[in-house]
């Protein structure tokens, strides 16, 4: 059944069998032939800041799986962070890629939700559906808890930079005729943004400041608009991402950072901001955020870029400041579709390009360098198929 395998070298064989799972015993090496139907493209870190195009077998979905034919998949900072080995979350080999959308090409047993045809994305989070958590509707904190195009030693799930990948029923959304795949593959970030804000209890007319104007900055800035805080002001040191925050809604767009930052919160809203937004996660953000936001207000903690930072106890205790974490999501994505279908939350400007997925070794290089003024990639692995 694993044939296809023989098509690759001996090495990269070996390899490659590791990122799907299948014992290398298990790869039937007899008959001969080239690839066949069973094999498909995908985009393989191979080694650490090494990607490279590969022919893999093509999943199977198992009982209560859907095999989605991508059609595009967004390029993570997460993606690009676990890239040179810094996060330890994509361990080689990986085929990485978990903000994707695309047609179902085929279902598993049990599967009746969803047929071949339907137009879809799904969550990047996998989640049990039977622990204490999952059962509280906390799904983003499953006991058991896998995301897409991961691997970080507990478990290897094989992503969406590929022509197919298969899923839980569970976690698949159908999308609008209207939502192009390229936009689709925007809504795993949007749903982290409507998570955050939901996290903050925001009930409408609070002032809130977002501390970063990257990917998840400017969809947590569009959230919390459409929330009804009345007022969002955004901070960024990088002028032309401020630009886009003021094209999509923000208030108030500052081009500052650290302690400047947080007097010029305070001096414009009076007491501080009610709602803190942290979307960077360094240590000097972070007290920015704890400096900026007014007595008993909420500091969200999004961003982690840092693994620690040094809390200001004094402030966030005698100030009885909230500090809320927030993870992923949630159940936001039926929210999150109709948000972006009636043009409450727009993603079309922070797509820098679609490009095809033979393209993405490029892409990674360039944004791992910090190319200026790219926000989000979006590989089309099904591009020649579709045209
Ligand atoms: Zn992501
Ligand atoms: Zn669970």
């Amino acid at each position: 059944m694993h044939s296809v395998f023989k098509c690759l070298r001996p090495a990269k064989r070996e390899r490659l069998s590791i990122v799907f799972g299948i014992a290398e015993g298990a790869i039937d090496e007899s008959g001969g032939g080239s690839c066949h139907t069973g094999c498909m493209k995908a985009m393989v870190l191979s080694e650490y800041k090494h990607l490279e195009m590969a022919d893999v077998p093509q999943p199977v979905p198992g009982e209560g799986e859907v095999l989605v034919r991508v059609a595009a998949c967004g390029i993570c900072g997460s993606d690009v962070h676990g890239y040179d080995g810094s996060s330890g979350r994509r361990i080689p080999p990986i085929v990485m890629g978990h903000e994707a959308a695309g047609t179902v090409a085929a279902v598993g047993k049990g599967v009746t939700a969803f047929r071949a045809g339907d137009r879809v994305t799904f969550d990047s989070t996998l989640y049990c559906g039977e622990c204490a958590f999952c059962r509280r509707g906390d799904v983003n904190l499953c006991d058991r808890r896998q995301v897409l195009g991961v691997s970080c030693g507990e478990y290897r799930r094989a992503g969406a930079f590929a022509e197919f990948v298969t899923v839980p029923e569970r976690i698949v959304f159908k999308l609008p005729d209207a939502m192009s795949f390229a936009e689709a593959a925007m809504l795993e970030p949007v749903a982290v943004a409507l998570h955050a804000v939901k996290m903050s209890a925001v009930r409408g007319g609070e002032t809130a400041l977002v501390i970063g104007a990257g990917m998840i900055g400017l969809l947590t800035m569009q959230a919390a608009r459409a929330a009804g805080c009345g007022r969002v002001l955004i901070a960024d040191v990088d002028a032309t991402r401020l630009r886009v925050a003021e094209s999509l809604g923000a208030t108030e767009a500052l081009h500052l950072s650290g302690a400047e930052l947080a007097r010029e919160v305070v001096q414009r809203t009076g007491a501080g901001a009610d709602v803190v937004f942290e979307a960077v996660g360094r240590n000097e953000t972070v007290v920015a955020a704890i400096d900026a936001v007014r007595k008993g207000g909420t500091v969200t903690l999004i961003g982690n870029i840092a693994p620690q930072v040094a809390l200001p106890l004094q402030i966030v205790v005698s100030r009885q400041l909230r500090l809320q974490g927030t993870a992923a999501s949630a159940g936001e994505y039926p929210e999150a579709i109709a948000m972006m279908s009636r043009g409450e939350i727009e993603v079309k400007p922070l797509i820098t390009a679609v490009a095809p997925l033979e393209e993405g070794p490029r892409w990674f290089e360039r944004l791992y360098a910090h190319e200026p003024n790219l926000m989000k990639i979006v590989l089309t692995p099904g591009e020649e198929m579709a045209g």
